[in-house]
This record gives C-alpha cells, structure tokens and sequence, in this order.
C-alpha cells in the first residue's frame, strides 16, 4: 500500500498540473473508440504498453480474460462481462473489441488443473467458462508447439473468446455491419511485447509487424 500512496501524492505534486485540462474535458464525457478486454494481473498494464492516455480505452478486466457466452436470456451465471460488452458497444460507441490474453497466465494455469480440490468455488465456477478454451487447445492447429501449456491455452483461450463475443446479438450484428471489429492479441511478459492474431497466417505474430 505504501508505494500506491506514494504514487498517489506523485500524482498530485507532479502529473496532475499536465493532466488538469484533460480531466476537466473528459470530466464532460468519455469517447473512447475500443473496448480492450484484459486479465486482472497485475503484470499486465494496457495503458503502458499501449501507451494509451486517460479517456482513450473503455476497459473490462478480469480473472481470465473471460466473456461468458451469451444465451438466449442473457449470460449464464455472471452478467459483468456481458454488460461491458453491451455498455461499450451500444452506450461508448466502440469501434474495435480487444481480447488480450497473457503469458503464465494464473487463471489458465488453474483451469489447466481444475481436477484437483479446491478452498475456491466463485473461482472454480468462474473457470468452468475456460471448458471450451480447453476443447480448443486439443484441436487448433496453428498454435506455437514451443509454447508451454499454459500459454498455449492462453492463445487458444483468448481466440475462443472472440468466437463468445459473436454469442452477443449487439456483437454479430455490428461486425457483420462492419461497424465493429474484434481482435485477439496476447501479451508475452518476458519479452514486453504484445503479440496478434494474423488471420491470414492463423498466427500470432508480434503486432508491429502487422502495423502499417
Ligand atoms: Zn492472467
């Protein structure tokens, strides 16, 4: 707690004068154009790799990087991710959905050894949403053979999630009215850079490669 009270009166002292302006803009409402879908750990941190200021991304983050499918009556179970999928799309107006998933990803690691008792039910629940990320893993192809399980599952996880995303009517809808679009990239920590999904290699390559 000491250095995020240390980073606060930083913010005050140092950052704030610079940022005073903008906040009193943004304090008039937000129009970010993506909606970026991230794990809750603490080593992944969009707004520094993306180098992405306050008022520019409308983020979702959570254990896994999951979006629950969605149902005919809605999600099943947990409505926090549906909703800021909703909210972004049809409230934000975003353009562009991201998904990114991270390597030695803890929630991958548990869902990879789920058999084994647990003192975690809200989190074995939770996980049992990686069931078809798992069926993934066995079957998709074009996935680095290098990689551990694990980061595997990640990549394979964060593709399945995109295929949950279409689950949503707003989503479909939108992405086929090319109104929206939805990427899968994936965040490897030991190297600080952030990977994508190329569709026409069925790959993930490191993004700046893909940027034109
Ligand atoms: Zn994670």
């Amino acid at each position: 707690m000491h250095k995020l009270l240390a980073g606060i009166r930083d913010f005050h002292e140092r950052v704030r004068p610079t940022y005073r302006e903008r906040f009193a803009h943004l304090a008039l409402g937000q129009s970010p154009d993506c909606l970026f879908i991230a794990c809750s750990d603490s080593r992944v941190v969009p707004n520094l790799f993306a180098s992405t200021d306050p008022g520019d991304l409308f983020v979702l983050r959570n254990v896994g990087n999951i979006v629950p499918p969605c149902g005919a009556g809605g999600v099943d179970g947990d409505e926090c991710a549906g909703a800021a999928v909703e909210f972004a799309t049809l409230e934000v107006g975003v353009r562009d959905v991201v998904v990114c998933g991270h390597s030695s990803c803890g929630a991958m690691r548990a869902a990879l050894g789920r058999n084994e008792p647990t003192q975690t039910p809200n989190l074995d629940r939770w996980l049992e949403h990686t069931a078809p990320s798992i069926t993934r893993l066995g079957i998709e192809g074009t996935l680095d053979p290098a990689l551990p399980d694990v980061d595997r599952l990640s990549q394979a996880h964060v593709l399945q999630q995109l295929d949950h995303l279409h689950t949503y009517p707003v989503v479909h809808a939108r992405v086929g009215e090319r109104k929206l679009r939805l990427h899968a990239w994936w965040f490897d920590l030991a190297n600080a850079q952030v990977l994508a999904f190329d569709e026409s290699k069925r790959m993930f390559v490191p993004l700046v490669d893909l940027i034109p």
